[in-house]
């Protein structure tokens, strides 16, 4: 096979590979450019691919590059390199299109100088740039409803958001799931970036993931340039370090290099510090060294006003007696009302009946289900890690070898099947995907459950997993 017919192969099989939104954005019309390296030495042959812009060029190199040298090296038989070149006739077409993942390469503000290829030398990989976390748009300040049980912590986010470093350092909001900390942790890293800060936002399993990465690649310097340049360092569910030696100690010094340099901290945490058992004194002591404010449920009031936010920002008429009944019966948390909302507005849609009071009960009394059929989501990604042997923070993370891809789809697939978790929810619990990403892997799983036995295998023996651990 010639090198062209290679890189067609390649091209091929990562179409399959990759989701549709990463390979439209960052592949489509690569082209095969020629060889690089001399014949005589034995360096590995390089193929210049030739990409659009350099958003694609340097995604390819730093994030992607070693899936895609894996598949081009089994195809070609030997162990190859690739180094991507911008190609003038590639742009054009594909310039910088608005696709979610281009938002999360125009948070990072170093956009590095075009830097000339030589061809006669191999371009060794760098170290991929660390992924950040893309931010959730509607998670603003102006969409956050105050009332009693949040107004304090609002108020002390905004004052954060608008005086960092300088009032509360660090800032740690705590309180049960779906109460508003990631939306508060969002909206002062939207407030701060609108203002040209170097804002890293960030769930602490991503840092870890990170963490590991760096260790096995020993690039931890780059790690720890990266996270010690912010001016603003959002860790959410900081209570997944507890426990973790290596990101604790790593995260300490992280910490202490910032609040050195009169940076910002914010944290989340689902429990006051104290209460984080297996949490390193020295930060604890960190932690609840500057303000610890806390999150509560809603009221009633709160839980009406944010219903009817949603229901205008969606263009729905929402008649009061069935804002009021949801509002009324959805008391835990402002995710579960989320989750109550969106499912009478589909049920409606699909229904094509306006939301009238009964349907709105039909729905919520689906919600009511027995507790042991409720799955949570943490049990899906933990019977898909066990069953794939993967570790939980592979599963959510951003690597992409086939093994994790395949495990990822499948425990998304799961998520939507088994639990009440809606398409944002399981977006989050990834790693902050964004809802389309999930959608489009559980249509794929649909999909290929119709003519794959040993992927219907894999899921059925989750299934079963899932099904001993009720
Ligand atoms: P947590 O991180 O505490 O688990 P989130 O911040 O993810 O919770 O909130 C869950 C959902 O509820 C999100 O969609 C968020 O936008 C919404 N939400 C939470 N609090 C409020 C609020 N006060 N006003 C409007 N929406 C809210
Ligand atoms: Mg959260």
């Amino acid at each position: 096979m010639n090198p062209q017919e290679a890189w067609n192969t390649t091209y091929s099989q990562l179409e399959i590979q990759l989701d549709r939104a990463s390979f439209d954005t960052w592949l489509r019309g690569a082209v095969f450019l020629g060889l690089a390296g001399d014949e005589q030495d034995d360096l590995a042959p390089t193929f210049i691919i030739g990409v659009p812009n350099s958003y694609a060029r340097d995604m390819l190199q730093h994030r992607m590059y070693r899936d895609i040298r894996r598949i081009l090296s089994e195809i070609t038989g030997a162990q190859v390199e690739l180094c991507f070149e911008i190609h003038k006739a590639v742009s054009g077409s594909i310039e910088a299109p608005e696709l979610p993942l281009f938002k999360l390469l125009s948070q990072q503000p170093d956009t590095q100088p075009e830097q000339p290829v030589y061809h006669q030398q191999i371009i060794r990989p760098q170290r991929p740039e660390l992924p950040e976390s893309e931010l959730n748009p509607r998670f603003t300040f102006d969409r956050f409803v105050a009332g009693s049980a949040n107004r304090m912590t609002l108020e002390a986010a905004l004052a954060v958001a608008e005086h960092p470093a300088s009032l509360y350092n660090p800032f740690l909001i705590y309180g049960g799931v779906g109460l508003g900390k990631t939306h508060l942790l969002q909206a002062i890293a939207h407030s701060c970036r609108e203002r040209n800060m170097r804002v890293i936002y960030i769930p602490s399993e991503v840092f870890t993931n990170d963490l590991v990465d760096a260790i096995r690649q020993r690039s931890t310097a780059m790690f720890r340039e990266k996270y010690r340049s912010a001016d603003v360092l959002l860790v959410d569910d900081i209570q997944f370090i507890a426990g973790k030696d290596s990101t604790q100690e790593e995260f300490f010094h992280t910490f202490n290099a910032l609040y050195t340099f009169n940076k910002q901290v914010v944290l989340a945490s689902d429990r006051h510090p104290s209460q984080l058992t297996t949490l390193e004194d020295r930060l604890r002591s960190r932690f609840g060294g500057g303000l610890v404010m806390d999150l509560q449920p809603p009221e009633y009031e709160t839980r009406l006003a944010i219903l009817n936010n949603w229901a205008q920002e969606r263009g729905i008429q929402l008649q009061a007696s069935v804002a009021e009944m949801i509002a009324e019966r959805s008391k835990t948390n402002i995710r579960d009302l989320e989750g109550v909302f969106n499912q009478v507005v589909a049920t409606t849609q699909f229904a094509r009946r306006p939301v009238t009071l009964d349907l709105a009960e039909n729905v919520l009394d689906g919600y009511s289900r027995p507790r042991h059929h409720q799955l949570t989501m943490a049990r899906v990604l933990e019977a898909t890690a066990k069953h794939f042997k993967v570790s939980m923070a592979d599963l959510i993370g951003p690597r992409r070898t086939a093994r994790l891809t395949q495990a990822r789809q499948i425990a998304m697939y799961l998520a939507r099947e088994v639990t009440m978790a809606s398409l944002p929810q399981i977006g989050e619990a990834f790693g902050g995907r964004s809802h389309s990403t999930v959608l489009h892997s559980c249509n794929k799983m649909t999909d290929d459950l119709e003519h794959d036995d040993l992927l219907r295998a894999d899921v059925k023996a989750i299934q079963a997993a899932l099904g001993n651990l009720d």
